[in-house]
This record gives C-alpha cells, structure tokens and sequence, in this order.
C-alpha cells in the first residue's frame, strides 16, 4: 500500500467509525423519543415527522458509508484514485477534498449534467467520429447489396 493511500486508508475509516457510531445514536435517539411517545396520540405526527427525518439523515449516511467502504476495498486492491469512467487516475487535490470518489472531475461533471451513472455514458462522439461509419462512404463501399 502506499503511504498516501495508508493516510487516506486510515482517514476512511476513522469517517466509517464516526458514521457508524452516527448512526447508532440516531436510531438510539429515536427509540427514546418512541419510547417517550408511546400512548400518546396527540403527539403521534411529530413523533413520526422527526423519524421521516431521521431515516433521511441515515440514509444519506448510509450512502456515504458504502462509499467509504467501497474506496477502503479500492485501496486494498490496488485500484484506488482511478476513475470508474474513464479509466483515468484521479488528480490528487480531488481524491485529498473526497477520498471516497470513485469519479474524475470531467466525469463527474457529466454525470450531474446528465444525472446519470458515468458508467452508463457512452461516448457517442468516438462512434460519430469514426471515418468507417460515415454515412457519406455509402453502403455500398462495403459490397452490400440491398434487397
Ligand atoms: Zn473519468
């Protein structure tokens, strides 16, 4: 492993220990405040409101622990700090503002443009810009005959 990827390794998981006990407080909390409610009818829809919310919070930790979780699993097979879009490495000032991305810039730029997967991107201009299939040679340069 190299040193820098041991920092951000031990960074990662420090985050994954601060969202894990996070969230063990949330739902602790909520249980309380259920616990505190039980019976009571008339503050029923507050009780509920703040669970919305609550389940809100956890999920958005949630994603962000599977993704630390998937960037310490990167580091341990040796392909962390490369784009899952383009292949490309990472720059490092990007990979130091958010160790877990798994996208360069320019992909994740798109992907939000898109709001798409960058995985899911294909690249049309490559297929446009291929001399082969331009529609302009015909098709029968190729000996196609059509019916
Ligand atoms: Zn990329």
């Amino acid at each position: 492993m190299k040193k820098a990827h041991k920092q951000i390794y031990q960074m990662l998981e420090e985050r994954r220990t601060e969202i894990l006990e996070s969230i063990e407080s949330d739902s602790s909390a909520l249980n309380q405040l259920r616990q505190d409610h039980s019976g009571d009818v008339v503050d029923f829809a507050s009780g509920s409101s703040f669970g919305e919310i609550s389940s809100q919070l956890a999920e958005v930790e949630m994603r962000e622990l599977k993704n630390i979780e998937a960037a310490m699993k990167r580091i341990q097979d040796r392909t962390y700090g490369v784009c899952e879009g383009c292949e490309k490495s990472i720059h490092t000032e990007r990979l130091a503002a958010i160790p877990h991305t798994k996208h360069c810039i320019a992909c994740q730029r798109a992907a939000e443009e898109a709001d798409l997967d960058p995985a899911e991107i294909t690249d049309w201009s490559v297929i446009l810009e291929d001399p082969s299939l331009t529609i302009d040679g015909g098709i029968g340069d190729y000996g196609v005959n059509l019916p």
